[in-house]
């Protein structure tokens, strides 16, 4: 789960971290109150979107020369005017797609003087099963750039679980970001204090970019990425009430609501899998065959035909959807059980577009039956590389 970057300041200022004073407003009429509420005499005006790039991304209704969706101002009737011109408007970045997203909240912030933008993130590195941070002296741009460009300015630490952060990883992590006087003091909290946030919280990611040193010598967190483990969700009741879900897929909330996984692609196929080893290998095989799928749905081990059914919704909801392609391997999950469920949703919501179903398992054969008597146009393949190259074929 994601959330915004002013939640995310908010949660870090709970840990004592130091952040800098802000407002959260989702209307313009007060934007001029929110700024003069802060000490000034510089302020931040930031779309809270679940995207990064924003100071670089451009709105779609304002001209290409019009400011970016991180915006200074000088004054409480400067940030007014900006917040005017932002709200309800659309921010491509480099991390929205082309559609962009509608900024529907802002967040005034009291500027800071910046002496240098470093880059700071904690993760969960999975080759050594621990968590890690990942440091730079070049923060505050494409960290992707840097890592491409110039690999060695950035620096991996893992950190112990048994000891949390040590007194030896401050310092690798202050020379890293080469850190020094009241900055490194400041670093001797804020990094363990970093990690116990993230560990407390079942953050997945927590990115900070940028970590600044301040024109008079001090750190502030001045960008704030935070990502829970949805897994661990529900050991987090408090924070719950931070998901925004217009910022989520309305398909992949549907999904999570019938337990169902489902992630959005590019492409033009409809996939219905269960079990991610299987997704994997389905997505393989139309990309083999030259065509791209355009989600998938995994239903997982023992779905019900009412979950099936809702599996079949979702997927045939994507307008990019040109055909879909029911991969199962019947183990747990019988074959007659899934085709009952396909039918009964297919005569729901209707077929628009060609359905390829390649059933194996348990009571295959009782499922291709099914299919094909219930006089529904629907393709019963025989195995996954007929399946594949018929809807291929199908989509044309
Ligand atoms: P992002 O573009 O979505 O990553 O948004 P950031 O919060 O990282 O802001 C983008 C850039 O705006 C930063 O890298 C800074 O250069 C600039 N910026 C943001 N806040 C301040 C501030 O308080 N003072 C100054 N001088 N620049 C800021
Ligand atoms: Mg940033």
């Amino acid at each position: 789960m994601n959330i915004h970057e002013y939640q995310g300041k908010q949660l870090l200022k709970g840990y004592g971290l130091p952040v800098a004073d802000g407002v959260a407003i989702t209307s313009a009429d007060e934007a001029e109150a929110a700024a003069a509420s802060l000490p000034g005499p510089l302020y931040v005006v930031k779309s809270q979107i679940h995207a990064g790039g924003r100071g670089k991304g451009r709105f779609k209704e304002l001209g290409a020369d019009a400011k970016g969706g991180v915006r200074l101002a000088k004054s409480p009737a400067e940030a007014a005017a900006n917040a005017r011109e932002m709200l309800g408007n659309t921010l491509v970045t480099a991390q929205t797609g082309p559609q962009g997203k509608q900024v529907n909240r802002l967040y005034i912030e009291d500027g800071a003087d910046i002496d240098r933008e470093l880059y700071l993130s904690l993760l969960v590195d999975r080759e050594t099963g621990r968590v890690a941070f990942v440091a730079s002296t070049e923060g505050g741009m494409d960290i992707e750039a840097v890592a491409h460009d110039t690999p060695e300015k950035i620096v991996t630490l893992s950190i112990d679980p048994e000891t949390g952060v040590t007194p030896t990883d401050v310092a690798a992590l202050n020379s890293a970001l080469k850190l020094d006087g009241a900055a490194a003091q400041d670093g001797e909290f804020i990094f363990p204090t970093l990690y116990r946030a993230f560990v407390e919280k079942d953050m997945s990611m927590l990115e900070i970019n940028p970590l600044i040193v301040m024109t008079n010598g001090r750190i502030r967190v001045l960008d704030a990425k935070v990502s829970f483990d949805g897994n661990a969700m529900f050991r987090h009741p408090e924070l719950e009430g931070l998901r925004d879900k217009t910022e989520e897929d309305a398909k992949e909330i549907e999904a999570s609501e019938w337990d169902l996984a489902y992630v959005a692609l590019d492409g033009n196929i409809g996939c219905m899998v269960n079990g991610a080893g299987l997704a994997m290998a389905t997505m393989d095989i139309i990309k083999l065959y030259g065509a791209e799928p355009a989600n998938f749905c995994d239903v997982g081990g023992g779905a019900s035909k009412e979950k099936v059914a809702a599996a079949f919704k979702i997927i045939t909801q994507d307008p990019a959807v040109k055909g879909i392609l029911v991969n199962i391997f019947g183990g747990i999950m019988r074959c007659d059980i899934i085709a009952e469920g396909v039918v009964a949703a297919v005569k729901e919501v209707g077929l628009q577009v060609p359905l390829v179903v390649r059933l194996e398992g348990t009571n295959a054969e009782l499922g291709k039956q099914i299919l094909n008597q219930s006089g529904l146009n629907i393709t019963a393949a025989d195995d996954l590389d007929d399946a594949a190259q018929k809807i291929v074929k199908a989509v044309g």
